[in-house]
This record gives C-alpha cells, structure tokens and sequence, in this order.
C-alpha cells in the first residue's frame, strides 16, 4: 500500500507542477469562476461543447499543489465524455473524496476514475476536501451553463 501511496503522490506532484490543458480555451462556449477562500484557490475552467460532449477543456487560475493537481486530471479525464458521463464523474469524484457512500462498488468506482483514484486520501483531510473539489464544482457550474460564446476581450 505505500508503494501505492507515493506513486499516487508522485501524480499529485507531477500535475501540480507541470498542469496539463491549463490556459485559456480559444472557442470555449461555456465558462465559470471558482474561488476556495479557505485556502486562497482561484480557477476559471473552461469548456468547449459540442453535440452534448465535453470537446475540449481547459482552466487557468492560481492554486496549492491539490486544487491545481485536480484541475489537471479532472481536464484530461473529462474530454469525450456526454454531459451525463461528466456529471457521474462529478458525483464519483465527490463521493471518492469526501469518503461517502455510493451505489457503486468500489472496483466500479475505481475503473471509472482511473487516474483520480489518487485524490481518495483527501477525504482524511477534510480541509483539503474543498481545494480538490472546487475545480470540479466550478466544472458542474460551466458545464450547466447556457451556450454562451465567451468573450475574447
Ligand atoms: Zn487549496
């Protein structure tokens, strides 16, 4: 299990350090703004969608080493998916990282998250719960949004 736990905190590290799809979107139609006053994180998430798809995402923002980890996996992972596979994988992550209960056993809910897997010992603590949900709500928030063309201004 620890072997487990430092390569899952050498993928916090290495998104935090090095975010993947981070800058503006260009031709991004919806887009919300997310703050974590707890901690100070900042993070604008960016979509582009298409046919009910997540088509491309992207965020920008300023954050501690998990809300900026998070928004990073949370990009790649949601490019493809429909708009119910984004908020199922909303609803996972959540549960995953609060230490809820789910109707999905555990194997379904890790072949689901992949990646995310790694942020299930946040929910040992509860202060950094919201610094790696909140790119994930500021998400849902974008993802409801109406089509909107975002201003390049
Ligand atoms: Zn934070």
């Amino acid at each position: 299990m620890s072997d487990l736990r430092e390569l899952y905190q050498e993928l916090i590290v290495d998104h935090s350090k090095r975010p993947r799809n981070f800058g503006k979107l260009e031709g991004a139609n919806r887009q919300a703004v997310g703050f974590n006053p707890l901690c100070g994180d900042r993070i604008i998430v960016y979509l582009k969608m298409k046919d009910g798809r997540v088509e491309d995402a992207r965020f920008e923002g300023a954050g501690c080493a998990i809300s900026t980890a998070s928004a990073s996996l949370m990009t790649e992972k949601s490019k493809g998916k429909t708009l119910q596979e984004a908020e199922a994988l909303f609803d996972l992550f959540h549960h995953l990282v609060t230490g809820t209960e789910t109707a999905a056993t555990a194997e379904e809910q890790m072949e689901q998250l992949g990646k995310l897997a790694v942020f299930a010992g946040v929910s040992e603590f509860p202060v950094r719960v919201k610094c790696a949900t909140l790119p994930w709500h500021t998400f849902r928030t974008a993802l409801r949004g109406a089509d909107e063309v975002v201003s390049t201004e």
